[in-house]
């Protein structure tokens, strides 16, 4: 059991940094109704290894569904951390938190982030006095989770120490990794009141809805940037890997800026869900994200970007079924599915679906 408190030294304690212990079978983890499980797929995909690159809400949807597509195979998540930011001196992360909280049972399933049945006292305490941003939600409950993360930071425990931590409470039923332990942070550039000026990602998308265009995207810090133990490891050690339905630039795009991750891809069968149907996000902006990088907003325009030296296999919609034989996407392997993740039983079958088409690819 995680015991929070720092020793002596200002370190965290050992005996909470050990490994998350996956959820047994056939109960199953925490937040997946039984009837979403696939039946009889257990043997065939038991000791499967699957790592997935993903961002926030996209990716989380993705992995509960993936999760119940086959169980007793081994997940890992590389989660993106360009969105990290620092309100109040807290270190939030929000789509590591995203995924935790949905493969944990604990998100909001309205919001589809933050946590279930939040109060927002302490944000408007704060706002009482003044002090901001308040643009940012941040609920009473999830206010915990930001001040164990930062406790760890400040005891000099990393990102992925105090990840693993935090996932010993949730239980996700897959390994989350960061993507990096060095901070590399999603900057946007902008036109605000007359002058260019780079806002983080958090502002340009939250607080400003991504309505402000964006003249550049980029990963700050990503040069100097290592991959979090167990990332290169997992990507070697996998059968094969996913991107979910995640945002191309400021998700998958930022993963991918680490050194040595898409390098690790190269060697590996990747295969991707769109996160783009009939020429539109399903949920979000991201058409201003892929906008900003020249790159139109249609699923095989998404997948061109990606480019064959990476994705082996691409999933679009049934929309968009004329990308099956588009000629940009020769070298990758195209299949149209039903994509909207109505539930964990239809993003079930996606994500057996992207399974079977890296079976597929590799064969
Ligand atoms: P974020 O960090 O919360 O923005 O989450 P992600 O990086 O995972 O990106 C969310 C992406 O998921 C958006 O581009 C959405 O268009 C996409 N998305 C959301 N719901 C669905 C869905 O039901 N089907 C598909 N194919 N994509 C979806
Ligand atoms: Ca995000």
């Amino acid at each position: 059991m995680a015991t929070w408190m720092p020793t002596d030294e200002g370190k965290v304690q050992a005996d909470f940094l050990g490994n998350a212990t996956r959820p047994g079978h056939p109960g199953g983890p925490a937040g997946v109704p039984p009837a979403a499980r696939v039946p009889g797929r257990c043997c065939k995909t038991s000791g499967m290894r699957i790592t997935v690159l993903a961002g926030g809400v996209g990716a989380a949807r993705f992995l509960r569904g993936l999760r119940a597509a086959v169980p007793g195979a081994d997940i890992t998540v590389i989660g993106n951390t360009g969105d990290d930011f620092t309100p109040f001196g807290l270190h939030v992360s929000p789509d590591l938190d995203t995924v935790m909280y949905t493969l944990g049972g604990g998100v909001s399933e309205e919001q589809g982030w933050g946590r279930a049945g939040e109060s927002r006292v302490v944000l408007s305490e704060l706002a009482a006095y003044g002090a901001g941003p308040d643009w940012f939600g941040l609920g009473d409950k999830d206010l915990a989770t930001h001040i164990l993360r930062t406790q760890v930071l400040a005891g000099g425990g990393t990102l992925s120490e105090a990840t693993r931590a935090l996932c010993e409470r949730w239980q996700p039923g897959v390994t989350l990794l960061p993507m990096s332990d060095d901070a590399v942070r999603t900057h946007v550039t902008v036109e605000l009141e007359g002058r260019e000026q780079v806002l983080h990602f958090q502002e340009w998308w939250v607080r400003y809805r991504a309505a402000i265009p964006a003249r550049l995207i980029e990963s700050a810090g990503a040069g100097e940037a290592r991959p979090a133990p167990g990332v290169l490891e997992a990507i070697s050690a996998a059968d094969f890997v996913l991107f979910p339905p995640s945002n191309p630039v400021v998700s998958i795009g930022a993963i991918l800026a680490v050194p040595g991750i898409a390098a690790a891809l190269a060697g590996k069968i990747v295969v991707g869900v769109s996160p783009i149907i009939g020429g539109a996000p399903v949920h979000g902006m991201a058409d201003a994200c892929l906008t900003a990088i020249g790159v139109q907003t249609s699923a095989a325009a998404v997948a061109a970007h990606y480019g064959r030296e990476l994705l082996d296999g691409w999933l679009v919609d049934e929309r968009d079924k004329d990308a099956v034989d588009a000629p940009e996407l020769a070298g990758i392997t195209v299949r149209a599915r039903p994509l909207y993740m109505t539930d964990v039983t239809a993003t079930a079958e996606i994500a057996r679906a992207a399974i079977d088409l890296a079976e597929q690819v590799r064969a």
